[in-house]
Order: C-alpha cells, then sequence, then structure tokens
C-alpha cells in the first residue's frame, strides 16, 4: 500500500522547490543580504539536523557575503566538529552576549522558542528580524514570525537544501556533507516515516555533489567512544514492556553520562531499542538530569502520535518522534507518565 502520495511512478521532478516553501523562501529572500551580522541558532544539544543545517546555511549565507556565526544554547557536539572545519571552526559563540549586535537571527529546526533554553529570553527581546526554518509541528510560541515551516520535510536539512535552489547557491562538498547529515540522521538512517521519496532523491543529489556514504556512517555512527555500549548496556537492562498496551520503556539514572565519560549526543537512538520490540506502540525514554529535571523522548510505531502526547508535558516534536523537558521527582515523573501513557494508548491513540 503507498504511504507517501508519490509513492507511485514518479513523473514529475522530484527535486523542484515545492511551491509553497518556494514562495517562503522568496518572501524572506531581502533579508539575506551581503554585509548582514547574522546569528544561527538550533535547540538545546543540537543533533545532526540542528548542526547539519547550521553548518550548510552558514556556508550559504557566507557565500553570499554574510557576516555568519552561530550561537546555540548549548555547545556544538564534537562529534559534529567535522561539519565545521577549518574555516568555520570558530564560527561558533556562547551565550546571550553574541546575539547584541547582529541585523538578523536564524532559528533552525525549532518550532517552539523555549527550545533556545538559555537564548529564550534574549531571543524573545530582539528587535531585528526572526527567521524560523523549520520541520516540526507548529507551536503556538515560535521564535518568529517568518521563514520556512513544512512538516513534510523530512529534516530542517531538506527545507536548507531548498534555500540553496531558490537563492541560486552552489551546493559545495562541505554544504552537501551538512544536508545530508542532517538528512540521515532526522531519518534514523533512511528508515523512517520521513523518508519521502524527494528526501531520497535530495540525498542521491547530495551524493553526486561529492558526499561518501561509508564516510558519513563512520563519522556518524562508529566513531562512539566505547562508554557509550557501557551507557547503553546499563540503560537497556532498566527495560520495562507493557504488551497489554504495546508500552516500552527505558530509563537512565543521574550521573550516568559522568559515570561512563558520554555526552548527551552519544544517547541518541537509545530509545529505538525500545521501539524495536514487536507490537510496541509507543516507546519512551526517561532520563534524570538530576536537581528534579526530568528530559522523556517519545517514539511511536504506526498511527499514534507521540506529539499530541508530549504536549500534555509541555513538551511536543513530530507526531513519531517527541520530546519534553519535565521538572519533578524522576521516579514519581516516570510512573504518572507511564501511567497517562497507558490511558492514552487505552483510547486507541
Ligand atoms: P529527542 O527525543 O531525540 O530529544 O527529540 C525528538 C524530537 O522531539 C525532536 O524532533 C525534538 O526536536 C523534539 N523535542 C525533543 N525535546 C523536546 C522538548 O523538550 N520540547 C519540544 N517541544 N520538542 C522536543
Ligand atoms: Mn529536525
Amino acid at each position: 500500500m503507498p504511504i507517501h502520495p508519490t509513492a507511485v511512478p514518479v513523473t514529475f521532478d522530484l527535486l523542484a522547490v515545492p511551491t509553497n516553501r518556494r514562495a517562503a523562501i522568496e518572501a524572506m529572500a531581502h533579508e539575506l543580504v551581503a554585509g548582514r551580522k547574522v546569528a544561527l541558532s538550533t535547540h538545546l544539544n543540537a543533533d545532526g539536523d540542528g548542526c547539519g543545517s547550521e553548518s550548510a546555511l552558514a556556508r550559504i549565507l557566507a557565500a553570499r557575503g554574510l557576516e555568519v556565526r552561530v550561537v546555540n544554547p548549548t555547545p556544538w557536539p564534537d562529534m559534529f566538529d567535522f561539519l565545521l572545519g577549518d574555516e568555520f571552526a570558530n564560527m561558533t559563540s556562547k551565550g546571550a552576549r553574541a546575539l547584541r549586535d547582529i541585523d538578523l537571527l536564524i532559528v533552525l529546526d525549532i518550532s517552539d522558542v523555549t527550545r533556545l533554553g538559555n537564548l529564550t529570553d534574549a531571543v524573545r527581546a530582539l528587535t531585528v528580524p526572526k527567521l524560523v526554518i523549520d520541520h516540526h509541528v507548529a507551536s503556538d510560541d515560535p521564535a518568529g514570525p517568518n521563514g520556512v515551516s513544512d512538516t513534510t520535510a523530512c529534516a530542517t536539512a531538506e527545507l536548507v537544501y531548498d534555500m540553496a535552489q531558490v537563492l541560486g547557491c552552489e551546493i559545495t562538498p562541505a554544504i552537501a556533507r551538512a544536508l545530508y547529515t542532517g538528512m540521515l540522521t532526522d531519518t534514523g538512517g533512511f528508515r523512517f516515516s520521513n523518508t519521502s521519496p524527494r528526501c531520497l532523491a535530495v540525498a542521491a543529489q547530495l551524493l553526486a555533489h561529492g558526499v561518501d556514504p561509508e564516510e558519513m556512517y563512520t563519522r556518524i555512527y562508529a566513531s562512539a567512544p566505547a562508554g557509550r555500549v557501557r551507557l547503553m548496556a546499563d540503560v537497556l537492562a532498566t527495560l520495562q514492556v507493557d504488551e497489554a498496551h504495546g508500552l516500552t520503556w527505558l530509563s537512565m539514572q543521574a550521573g550516568a553520562l559522568e559515570k561512563y565519560a558520554v555526552k548527551s549526543e552519544d544517547l541518541d537512538g537509545i530509545v529505538e531499542h525500545a521501539r524495536s520490540i514487536a507490537g510496541t506502540r509507543m516507546a519512551l525514554f526517561f532520563r534524570d538530569l538530576g536537581h528534579n529535571k526530568v528530559k522523556i523522548s517519545f517514539r511511536s510505531i504506526g498511527k499514534t502520535d507521540v506529539n499530541v502526547f508530549a504536549r500534555e508535558f509541555g513538551g511536543g516534536g513530530h507526531a513519531k518522534a517527541a520530546g519534553a523537558l519535565v521538572t519533578g521527582e524522576f521516579a514519581a515523573v516516570r510512573d504518572q507518565v507511564v501511567e497517562r501513557a497507558r490511558a492514552y494508548l487505552g483510547t486507541g491513540a
């Protein structure tokens, strides 16, 4: 059964920029003028899509003559240093101070301004134009009113590819690698339901622009510290399965990152092990961040919408992958969310 509306023989150009995106990009092009100082920001604990989109857009805008800096709420992850290269290695700045003298802010891969963490208040207060490039389900509190927002994009990186097309920017090998990183990681290695025909067509195009897929695989999925695997063993030992509801969950205790000398980006993908169990409709990963903060990852299979469910806890994301940051005692939060999940799944959601 076709899952994507285009899962029929392709008779049109998959690489053509969809009309709604083209119009949105054309509408913001007048902000992207040479000489302007622009800051690019993405969410807390930037992932492959956040870093890949920033790295690609930084190069696209630098080629147009803008002065670019990356200002994120949390440090640039070491594992994505290769996306900066020597020329952009010093481009990342920390803290709201780096936003003081900018002419323009572009927020990537975020639908809700609070995902900017310690930069949220400074961004709210900014009076310069704020553009949002994103593929999450819209929130009530976006970082800015304008930009490109399209939930049918497999990754924000796909929208940055569209920007390059519309702005007439050359896709250099460095840009291609950055965009490929975003698309590869947000689709779980081209496996999740957001792996659309266009996603694969754009990825094919990026290979043609110089991406080496094995090198990307090695850098992203085969460069982990041994501690990641040891931590995973600990986390997997916490597995709980509620077969009746199709609910599975994993937990990570406070201090585990320090114990195994790993970073939060090393946790990416652990929740997939819970989702991999037959009959799972919703998989959860609870992380005790200490100080009464609990980070929850929500994943689903089939029609269960975890974006709707995550919103009950102040979070959000996509229908099949969402997150939330909750305040409360770890075990109490986990028990409460598990109970609510049982009720949610019990309704046939
Ligand atoms: P992850 O579980 O991998 O951290 O995030 C899964 C998805 O949910 C990502 O698309 C991410 O942007 C979104 N997400 C993660 N944490 C939060 C959160 O605290 N609030 C909201 N609104 N979205 C989140
Ligand atoms: Mn994304």
